[in-house]
């Protein structure tokens, strides 16, 4: 048996883990890689591997860096099935959907471009037609129940990452492998804590935040509830870029609980992400993914993603309507690092009055219009305009979906360690892998490796 890693090595995009045994192959995981243009486009376009050759494909959880090229897969001859958490199901089938749309229009725009210099046209990396041809070979699956797929017996259990997210279990010749996929944190919002799983031969783990630690979620009522009271004071908005699937729900979950706690002020407050409010309707759809306090909120009689005073807006029309009202209210809106969508409208409006404040409340990655506000710097471009960045900025890290250093390697700590023959360390940066490598052999790892793409191991 052996894994070779196709994407999300040494980098936090694009996953794609191939498992071999015999002739019987499984993938984990097909997504987008996100980076510079053209090289996205290369990697995204093609795939690394003969997809007619992959027997099953298992996803973790609905990120478009875990989801996003499934469209090229079925295209490229796999046949299915596309396994994942009935959760999972229903939000990568908006965010499979939604990603073509952006393909088709990106191109599109592109396309208008090449051919004012005289250039051909080029064709989308994948139409909505692949995504719709796709999406048909999705199949739902409970957490905790064994799928057989040839040799491999599958479980999923629950990463507590977001809403549908799962640990890939894997028995293969007598040894089990088992892949975090993105693993989540204990006491975030709305949904439950990751299983702790304590048996496996080989664990590739996920290590975004190897080399950092996150606020503790508990402190963000208080944080928040100052927040909002100050620049209410003062008569501004606050602006919320936010991520359309978890991010955006956590957000309407923690200011409704901040209302009926009377902490905040009756102010208004808007969801203007068409995407945010479709993923909203699968999380008010699948309770049973929530933790205690979400059912408890329910079981009150209150609901989790709907109060007085909240909007979600739809049109264009009520969105632009939007930017020009100078009430003071919360908007938020997509994208999450800025680099698109209805909230570069919001951004543009607003940035120059020192009334109002920028919430950042993920990460930001390097080059994008997230980064460079959450680096305060005095002018920023919006759509090719400069604007005098004025507004407050206030950056809460306490809602990270990903385990911090401390929870990766407590993770691993309390699994049966002197049973691990080795660990692969994925979807991370160099840097953030590497901070993970001391403290898991003195954990009694015997074997931490940080494989390169394309890189293949023996299992
Ligand atoms: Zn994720």
């Amino acid at each position: 048996m052996n894994i070779r890693f196709w994407g999300g090595a040494r980098t936090v995009t694009g996953s794609k883990h191939l498992l071999t045994s015999g002739k019987q192959r499984l993938l984990l995981e097909c997504g987008l890689f996100q980076g510079h243009r053209a090289e996205a486009e290369r990697i995204n376009r093609n795939l690394p591997f003969n997809a007619r050759e992959v027997n099953w494909c298992v996803i973790s959880h609905a990120h478009i860096d875990h989801v996003g090229n499934i469209p090229n897969l079925v295209k490229y001859g796999f046949r299915g099935p596309l396994l994942m958490t009935q959760g999972t199901a229903a939000l990568a089938r908006l965010l499979v959907e939604d990603s073509a749309h952006i393909q088709e229009s990106d191109i599109r725009y592109l396309n208008k471009k090449l051919r004012e210099k005289g250039e051909p046209a080029k064709e989308p990396i994948y139409t909505i037609k692949d995504a719709e041809e796709s999406l048909k070979y999705i199949e739902g699956m409970p957490y905790a129940k064994l799928r057989k797929l040839g040799p491999f017996k599958v479980v999923l259990h629950d990463a507590g990452h977001i809403l549908g997210s799962a640990l890939v279990d894997i028995e293969v010749e007598g040894k089990r492998v088992l892949f975090t996929g993105d693993l989540g944190r204990r006491k975030m919002p709305i949904i439950n804590d990751p299983v702790q799983v304590s048996e496996a031969d080989y664990l590739i783990i996920e290590g975004t935040y190897g080399n950092r630690q996150h606020g503790d979620y508990r402190d963000v009522d208080t944080r928040l509830a100052v927040v909002v009271n100050r620049v209410h004071a003062r008569g501004g908005r606050i602006i919320i870029p936010a991520f359309a699937v978890e991010r955006s729900q956590e957000i309407v979950y923690t200011l409704n609980r901040l209302r009926q706690n009377n902490q905040i002020p009756d102010v208004p407050i808007y969801v203007d992400s068409p995407l945010a409010s479709r993923v909203t309707e699968v999380y008010r759809n699948c309770p049973q993914y929530y933790d205690e306090d979400a059912v408890a909120m329910l079981n009150g009689h209150k609901y989790l993603f709907d109060f007085p005073g909240l909007h979600y807006v739809e049109t264009v029309e009520e969105s632009k309507a939007l930017n020009v009202s100078k009430e003071p209210c919360i908007i938020i809106s997509a994208s999450g690092m800025c680099e698109a969508g209805r909230v570069l409208h919001h951004l543009k409006h607003s940035v120059g009055d020192p009334r109002n404040l920028v919430l950042i409340v993920s990460f930001q990655a390097e080059n994008t219009l997230g980064r460079r506000i959450v680096e305060r710097q005095p002018i920023v471009r919006i759509y090719g305009e400069e604007h005098p960045l004025r507004a407050e900025v206030e950056v809460m890290d306490e809602f990270s979906a990903h385990a911090d250093h401390d929870g990766l390697i407590q993770y691993v700590s309390s699994m049966n360690v002197s049973r691990l023959k080795k660990v692969l360390i994925v979807h991370s940066e160099l840097d953030a892998a590497t901070a993970l490598v001391e403290p898991l052999k003195s954990l009694g790892v015997r074997d931490v490796v940080i494989p390169e793409i394309g890189e293949e191991h023996a299992l």
